[in-house]
């Protein structure tokens, strides 16, 4: 198990476009492990690797404990429906915000394996992948409160 740091608000790095990841390789797999454990040990529900200051196009996501998803290169291929709901961010602390996201999204991703997959997700994990997929362009939720 190993923790990283998680950037700040104010670090360029949150603010950079991430790269597609073109080949799994052990050095990815570390990183997306090394996401997993910053993300639980910081009881987050999400992390992009930007956040670690790796500008590379990878997400990590579990909004339930039950279900972790580890997404390489996602994207999202549809998005309908508003929904308003309170977000904060582990890179922007002590902050919450509202933000409209669409209330359904299905991502598509490359998996650990390399196998691509599609997501549908609504609710809290439709929210959480706009949110995560977001950090990869350098965008953060605070860009988009609306009160
Ligand atoms: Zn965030």
């Amino acid at each position: 198990m190993a923790l990283r740091n998680v950037r700040l608000n104010g670090d360029e790095i949150l603010r950079k476009k991430s790269r597609e990841v073109d080949k799994i390789d052990d050095r990815i797999l570390t990183i997306i492990d090394d996401m997993v454990d910053t993300m639980y040990d910081r009881d987050g529900v999400g992390l992009a690797a930007p956040q670690i200051g790796i500008l590379k196009r990878l997400v990590v996501i579990d909004v339930d404990n039950e279900n972790l998803y580890k997404m390489i290169n996602p994207k999202i291929i549809k998005s309908s429906g508003e929904a308003v709901d309170e977000e904060g961010c582990l890179s922007v602390p002590e902050t919450r915000g509202n933000v409209v996201r669409p209330s359904n999204v299905t991502v598509e991703y490359t998996d650990v394996n390399g196998e691509l997959k599609v997501l549908e997700g609504e609710g809290l994990l439709a929210r959480c992948i706009c949110h995560e997929l977001d950090h990869l362009d350098g965008i953060l939720f605070i860009d988009k409160i609306k009160n």
